[in-house]
């Protein structure tokens, strides 16, 4: 089969996940990813049965482990599973991205993790069971399935989060750790952040969005090399074909510095006091991604930016750029809210003449955006591909604000 460039998104959600879109199923999935230029994505969620029962009836089987909707996006059966179990006397709780090949996998897995909850309950169940003997049962019921510790970073949830994490990718899998072969970096940090961490030097970063909505798909994805098929796929993000991810700025993510929302307390790591406890109000500080990576890191961080945008590691890991999404850039532009008629417009009328919003943003020319919209947007469009924009970084769940420098 042949290999081309494709754009995945394998961090998404259905409608049967708490506080999603209630307009997400496969239909406005495939639109959505038509639109922004997205070339496969996950189904999200499919242990539960409602969700499962509709993906067999609206997906036909395209291939080798892929399947394909009506307006022709293909999708792999994926889903997050919330692990929360104790380990080494401490509560942890996990999140975990897992891939299996048909349905038949996705059939024995549900039926199992349903012995040990309530599936109907949740799109992206909670189930009492270690990170690990999640994994084992994933590799049990299909050997090429695939685990990938989500959002890795969050102080809740990630795998190396500073609340309820691990300090290693070996403490949490021990001698099975060597098949963790991907880590999603997450919003509130970006790839270069990660390659300051010894134990993911030979491991892939991979950038998905964690959508729960139409609009922020592919918020983050990750492009690969790569034929459309499972294998191909699953070998693609996990190192062996990943061309380049692109990146929310991650001082925008919610857990990006150190602090605590009710009290109106952000700071950075060199200004947190020793004890993490918060100025105010005394009480330990929400510690963000940049905090924790300083404390696992090995390395400070080394990056470069070509002309193009692109920002590359001193040793040639996968590169990653750095987007905006369209609606917050034509906001930018013209003054008026990403949600409003002028810039929905204005969105449409650039997708109409340039392609997708993807192929736009990253790859358009100066005059073309112009031309099909004006002097200011695609001065915006430009500055977000040289990173000139100002951030006001996010905190305790706050998320950060990116300003376009115009
Ligand atoms: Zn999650
Ligand atoms: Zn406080």
């Amino acid at each position: 089969m042949t290999t081309r460039q494709l754009r995945v998104d394998f961090h998404t959600h259905s409608r049967f996940a708490i506080s999603t879109s209630p307009s997400l199923d496969i239909k406005t999935l495939s639109e959505a990813a038509k639109r922004k230029g997205l070339d496969v994505l996950t189904t999200g969620d499919f242990t539960h049965p409602v969700w499962r029962d509709e993906l067999k009836d609206d997906l036909s089987e395209s291939g080798d482990g892929l399947y394909v909707s009506a307006k022709g996006t293909h999708f792999i059966l994926g889903t997050e599973i919330s692990c929360v179990f104790k380990q080494n006397d401490r509560g942890r709780r996990v999140h975990v991205l897992v891939l299996v090949p048909d349905f038949r996998a996705a059939d024995a897995l549900s039926d199992r993790l349903g012995e040990l909850a309530r599936l109907e309950s949740d799109g992206r169940p909670i189930i009492k069971i270690s990170a690990l003997n999640l994994a084992l049962m994933v590799w049990d019921v299909d050997d090429r399935s695939v685990i990938i510790p989500a959002h890795v970073w969050t102080p809740w949830y990630g795998l190396l989060g500073s609340k309820s994490g691990f300090d290693s990718i070996e403490e949490a899998f021990g001698e099975y750790s060597d098949r963790i072969r991907a880590v999603e970096s997450g919003l509130s940090s970006d790839p270069a952040m990660n390659w300051r961490i010894g134990e993911l030097d030979d491991r892939a970063i991979v950038s998905f969005s964690d959508a729960h909505s139409p609009g922020t798909m592919g918020r983050e994805f990750t492009v690969v090399t790569s034929d459309m098929t499972f294998d191909g796929l699953s070998a693609a993000i996990q190192g062996g074909g990943i061309v380049e991810t692109v990146e929310f700025f991650p001082e925008n993510g919610k857990y990006h510095l150190n602090g605590h929302r009710k009290c109106n307390v952000i700071l950075e790591p060199d200004e947190t006091p020793s004890d993490g406890r918060c100025p105010v109000c005394r009480r330990p500080l929400t510690l963000g991604v940049v905090q924790r990576i300083d404390d696992l890191a090995v390395r400070p961080t080394q990056v470069s930016m070509t002309a193009g945008g692109l920002i590359e590691s001193p040793d040639s890991r996968p590169p990653f750029r750095r987007l905006v999404r369209l609606n917050e850039v034509l906001s930018e532009a013209s003054g008026v809210g990403p949600n409003t008629k002028t810039v929905g417009r204005t969105a449409d009328a650039l997708v109409a003449e340039l392609g997708s919003e993807f192929d736009m943003l990253l790859n358009a020319s100066e005059s073309d955006i112009e031309a099909a919209s004006n002097e200011r947007v695609a001065a915006a469009i430009l500055a977000v591909r040289r990173g000139d924009v100002e951030i006001t970084p996010g905190y305790d769940g706050q998320h950060g604000k990116v300003t376009i420098t115009l």
